[in-house]
């Protein structure tokens, strides 16, 4: 490795150093309390597969170049030089862990592996060493923020195409726009991800709620967040940020996507408008007696995978719960705590890197396929488009023998005046 590429992915590291994360590199115990927290290692048993391994990857760079020890003494076995092997070490330490958190609810000193991790991913960027495809997929995002009037007109009649499923699901009263799009003053701006399905759904149940909403003209997707690039991850940020201010919307609704969820919530600062993801809006319908869902409409057990971003990492798990009170009398949880439930193995951009790590995502989920087998359910309903497709993996990987299906669809479909208007 070149000096000039060592001392820029030094400094990148050292911009990563805040107190909180000092803390988190000098602290660990060695106790090992986290190794089976984490599913990787629950389901491949290899030392390089627990949390604190992961973590010593970067830690020994940290005391190699950061710690008095490391630069005075050369050889000091804790410390590591940084070179070809090292970002190696690195790739294969951030992109076989998933950001799930689990590791960090049960480390005594609540060490966040993901931050951890965060500088690795980091450092992969700097060194143009990380999943190319994950930062292509960024740069489209950032274009699209960049070239929108262009695509608004596509957009729109794209849009019109959805109507007649939208009013399939509930028949519009006066005045009730399918999808609106560009409403000034919206209570409710709804970000979608590209696809019919992350639209239809949410759009029949804001128009049988009558709520205030407008569409947004971006995908809620955040792919800066999954290849760990902060830079990325605010540009794609702020073009929600933007459309939320430009029409004074009070509320941003995330659709179905974790890691989009979890970012506008927790890094977008002070604005003007709340951030909800839509299992929270749809849980406040039902409890506001705006929708009534039609119960037992679907046979068999059913059971709720927690997307981590979602449940552990942004504190949403008794709303999905609630909402499917008022759906099923056969729910059963598959974790007793749903804060410590396992992560489905897809989560930190290794779904979007599809068959390249196929591979390990199933290999490194069996504990999670045995979470749903345990269950006995035939339907497996999760609120992330992550997960929603790491779980369709499992099932066949794994002969789970389930259905999967988002949240937000059975509440569409569950709708009751929809199902009388249809009759
Ligand atoms: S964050 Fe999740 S995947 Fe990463 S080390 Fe911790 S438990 Fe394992
Ligand atoms: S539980 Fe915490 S202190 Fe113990 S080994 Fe894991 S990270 Fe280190």
């Amino acid at each position: 490795m070149e000096d000039n590429l060592r001392e820029k992915l030094l400094t990148a590291f050292e911009g990563k150093l805040t107190k909180t994360i000092e803390m988190y590199l000098e602290t660990c115990a060695r106790c090992g309390i986290c190794t089976t927290s984490c599913h990787v290692f629950r389901s491949m048993p290899r030392p390089e597969y627990s949390p604190a391994a992961r973590a010593e990857v970067v830690r020994k760079l940290y005391k190699k170049y950061f710690k008095l020890q490391g630069k005075l003494l050369p050889s000091w076995g804790e410390a590591k030089v940084l070179d070809d092997t090292a970002l190696d070490d690195l790739n294969k330490a951030a992109y076989s862990c998933t950001g799930c958190r689990r590791c960090m609810i049960h480390c005594p000193f609540g060490i966040d592996t993901q931050q951890i991790m965060s500088i690795a991913k980091l450092m992969l960027v700097v060194a143009q060493a990380e999943p190319e495809i994950l930062s292509m997929l960024a740069d489209v995002s950032i274009s699209k923020g960049e070239s929108i009037d262009l695509i608004k007109q596509g957009f729109i009649d794209g849009l019109k195409r959805l109507e007649a499923d939208v009013v399939g699901k509930w028949k519009l009263e006066a005045g009730q726009i399918p999808i609106p799009t560009e409403v000034q003053g919206a209570d409710v701006l709804y970000v979608a991800l590209a696809g019919a399905h992350s639209i239809i759904p949410a759009a029949a149940v804001f128009n049988a709620a009558k709520e205030n909403w407008t569409l947004s003209f971006f995908e809620a997707v955040n792919f800066g967040a999954f290849v760990g690039d902060p830079a990325k991850t605010k540009l794609i940020m702020d073009r929600i940020i933007n459309e939320a201010n430009r029409l004074n919307v009070k509320e941003v609704c995330i659709c179905e996507c974790g890691t989009a969820f979890r970012v506008l919530k927790q890094m977008s600062g002070k604005q003007s408008f709340t951030v909800s993801s839509i299992t929270q809006v749809h849980a406040r319908y039902i409890r506001e007696k705006r929708i009534t869902l039609a119960k037992n409409t679907f046979k068999g057990i059913v059971t709720y995978h927690d997307p981590c971003q979602i449940a552990r990492n942004g504190g949403v798990m008794d709303e999905p719960r609630y909402i499917l009170k008022h759906l099923t009398d056969h729910f059963v949880d598959m974790s007793k705590k749903p804060e410590a439930n396992f992560c489905c193995g897809g989560g930190g951009g290794l779904v979007a890197l599809g068959e390249d790590t196929h591979e390990f995502r199933m290999k490194s989920a069996k504990v999670k396929a045995d979470q749903v087998k345990a269950t006995h359910a035939s339907l497996l309903v999760t609120a992330c488009e992550n997960c929603h497709s790491q779980l369709n993996d499992l099932n066949t990987y794994y002969k789970m023998g389930v259905e999967v299906k988002f949240l937000s669809s059975l509440v569409a479909d569950a709708l009751v005046r929809g199902i009388e208007n249809k009759a």
